[in-house]
């Protein structure tokens, strides 16, 4: 039964009928009114919360949160203050208004001077009032910062690791200002956020490789296993590269670890310029990458991992003096329904090739089992 429904039939009760004036004269009904009105704010609350719960990326997850206050309250504005890596001091801006994306022109460089003052203030701030209690110069310096932006609203999102993000809410376009409910509807949906958004970036440190970004070893290994399995009942190729630098050793030991580190980051760059979506580009470990290709036949991951190998052997790594060029060398394996190999017998064979690539001279691409179909296909592509 509904809460009105249910309301209705108290009400339709004779002995409630009976005795009307004397239950309105001690608030009954109003206090009937005030509960259906909570019961209503906590299920939206919790649709709101399954919602942003159910979200995968951070984008679902902002989006989720922005639709749900905003059906609660139209507000000017909405925006997200959001530091996307932890170790990192770069931050991300998203702005909505009237449920869309905008851009509010607003930019800062850094969290970090944020960080020590919503310690401090963990709660949801309405502006004007607190902003006239502020007493501390540095913190009113904070504030002074973001009242450009005209907010009402500040809340912050904060986790174990500190602060994750900042939201500011602007004034209700079609009422008056925010109610106490109000704020504890936010602050309570600003904490799920707050989750959801933790539990997205633990699942991200999970399976990515911190120098890199990529996918790390064992998020790969899971895929292959995936990959090896899916093409074994499907009717689909797919295909496995290895990649490793040519003589990183002597570079690190002339320009440095640090040098070398920079070099394994462009590298990584140029590797995800290179895959499309569905690709899994890994750090497989040390200098050593993998891409697992998915629906991909030999000739085609030949031709990836070809315009790879040139686009590395091009790169500029961003480091001053100037370093050397770098190369990789690769090795191709594909597999399909009729391969009947394990996810290692599959990597073993990559890394077979990939140590002809190396004895042949680097900066080469071999291709596991590549018969003499293969090479006159491959030699009219590179007279093409
Ligand atoms: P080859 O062409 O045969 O691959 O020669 P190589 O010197 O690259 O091969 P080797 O396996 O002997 O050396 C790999 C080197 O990669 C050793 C190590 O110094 C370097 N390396 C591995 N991981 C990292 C890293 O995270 N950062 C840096 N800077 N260097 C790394
Ligand atoms: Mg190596
Ligand atoms: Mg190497």
């Amino acid at each position: 039964m509904t809460e009105e429904a249910g309301t209705r039939n108290f009400l339709s009760n004779p002995l409630v009928v009976q005795n009307y004036r004397l239950l309105e004269e001690i608030g009954v009904f109003k206090y009937i009114d005030k509960l259906n009105k909570e019961i209503m704010s906590c299920k939206n609350l919790l649709s709101g919360a399954v919602e942003i719960f159910n979200k995968i990326t951070i984008d679902e997850i902002l989006d989720a949160a922005v639709w749900k206050m905003s059906d609660r309250f139209l507000p000017s504005f909405i925006m997200f203050l959001w530091k996307p890596h932890q170790n990192k001091d770069d931050v991300i801006i998203k702005s909505y208004k009237n449920y869309k994306l905008i851009d509010m022109g607003f930019s800062i460089p850094s969290m970090a001077p944020f960080e020590p003052f919503f310690r401090k203030y963990p709660k949801p701030i309405a502006f004007d009032i607190f902003a006239f209690q502020v007493k501390d110069s540095v913190d009113a310096g904070i504030l002074k910062n973001l009242e450009q932006l005209n907010p009402e609203i500040i809340i912050p999102i904060l986790g174990p690791s500190g602060l994750y993000g900042i939201v500011m809410v602007g004034h209700k376009i079609l009422a008056e200002g925010y109610g106490l409910q109000e704020l504890f509807f936010l602050e309570q949906l600003m904490s799920f956020l707050s989750q959801a958004v933790q539990n997205h970036l633990h699942y991200e440190r999970s399976v990515r490789d911190v120098k890199t970004g990529l996918y790390n070893h064992g998020y790969f290994m899971t895929r292959l296993g995936e990959e090896v399995a899916r093409t074994r009942r499907d009717t689909a190729t797919s295909s496995l590269m290895v990649m490793d630098v040519d003589k990183f050793k002597n570079f690190n030991d002339t320009y440095g670890h640090l040098a070398g580190d920079r070099v394994l980051e462009s590298l990584a760059f140029t590797i995800k310029q290179a895959v499309r979506t569905g690709d899994i580009p890994s750090r497989f470990g040390g200098e050593e990458f993998t891409i697992l290709l998915p629906n991909t036949p030999r000739q085609t991951a030949w031709l990836v991992a070809e315009r790879l190998r040139t686009a590395v052997a091009a790169m500029k790594v961003p480091w001053e003096p100037p370093l050397p060029q770098v190369t990789i060398s690769l090795g191709v394996v594909s597999f399909d329904n009729r391969t009947n190999a394990v996810p290692e017998e599959i990597i073993k064979r990559a890394d077979e090739v990939l140590y002809q690539s190396k004895e042949n001279g680097r900066n080469r691409t071999s291709v596991w089992g590549a018969g003499l179909l293969f090479r006159i296909q491959r030699g009219r592509q590179e007279t093409a």
